[in-house]
């Protein structure tokens, strides 16, 4: 979900958030949404069947942004007490403000370094590929999963997308998660009229990154609604095992629930669920339903005795 849309001084050449593309790309800025209308979003998410909810606000960073990261932080508490994943993506931050983040409960932060160092100038001059680490070493340190992927189509060549697997396969330690996304090309950036990336591009990067990111999750991100069900699952058969879903992916279409539930079907996927929340993190009224919901799993699968779901539920718990 889009918490905060437009205005953001990057010139990120692929991003109609970009103040800098506003001109062209009619995008009006608003102000931050509401807490409430993040967590009642949330509850929609969950309601079918999303186990993490992505939060995205368009900033260069956090400096100076007080309020802005104490809403962030209720609606990352909020998320958390809904027993989902919760992810942000707000810039660059600092160790400092890294720390808040992970105190309120954040699972995920997502930064990507979108592409290699070598092309990364081309695209975006406002920030440097060493900034861009600095975050995610920030995020690391504070004991908060790494969400750092690509965006493919960006005028890079095939070796591009060796240094970018090069980048996050080299990382201190390999990110939780690797989002994969195909340029969505948007009238009036400086990619607009860029010619989409080969299918098979992508599934090579794909495959690649399964092999070497062995427990890292690849989630298929943007420009997955332009590609048949076909391709998509065979972007599963190379090793995606996540997806965004939902009404809308930043300023982007995305495919709906309803679809990606049937379409899942059809194919015998089924969503992995999210972690259990830690309990300090939790009113004891949330406990009490992530308690209920995990036993309401583990007999989902059918668990022998009474004694044997307790423990399962505390193994769950630690
Ligand atoms: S991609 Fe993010 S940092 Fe870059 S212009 Fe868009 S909102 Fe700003």
């Amino acid at each position: 979900m889009n918490i905060k849309t437009g205005g953001c001084s990057e010139d990120c050449s692929y991003c109609a958030q970009s103040s800098k593309h506003a001109a062209t790309t009619g995008l009006k800025a608003t102000k931050m949404v509401t807490v409430q209308s993040v967590l009642d979003a949330a509850r929609v998410a969950k309601e079918n069947g999303s186990s993490r909810f992505c939060m995205g606000a368009a900033w260069r960073d956090m400096r100076g942004r007080k309020t802005n990261l104490k809403n962030v932080k209720e609606m990352v508490i909020g998320v958390r007490e809904l027993g989902m994943e919760a992810c942000v993506t707000l810039g660059m931050i600092d160790k400092f403000q890294a720390q808040e983040l992970k105190e309120a409960g954040l699972t995920a932060y997502n930064h990507n370094v979108d592409t290699s160092r070598e092309h990364y100038p081309n695209v975006i001059t406002t920030r440097t590929y060493d900034e861009r680490l600095a975050t995610i070493q920030n995020v690391r340190e504070a004991g908060i999963n790494v969400c750092s992927g690509g965006i493919l189509g960006l005028g890079e060549k095939e070796e591009d997308h060796i240094g970018l697997l090069h980048t996050v396969s080299t990382m201190p330690t390999h990110p939780e998660s690797f989002p994969v996304n195909a340029l969505v090309p948007i009238k009036g950036t400086p990619l607009g009229d860029s010619t989409p990336i080969p299918f098979d591009a992508i599934v090579r990067t794909i495959a690649t990154a399964r092999l070497i990111l062995p427990k890292t999750i690849i989630r298929l991100a943007a420009g997955r609604n332009v590609m048949s069900e076909e391709k998509q699952m065979l972007c599963f058969m190379a090793g995606a095992n996540a997806v965004f879903t939902g009404e809308k992916m930043l300023t982007t279409e995305c495919n709906g629930w309803e679809e990606d539930k049937a379409m899942f079907g059809r194919w015998g996927l089924k969503p992995m669920g999210a972690r259990p929340v830690p309990e300090t993190q939790l009113s004891e009224e949330a406990v009490e339903e992530q308690r209920r919901e995990s036993l309401r799993g583990i007999e989902g699968v059918g668990v022998g005795s009474w004694e044997g779901v307790k423990a399962d539920v505390r193994a769950a718990e630690m």
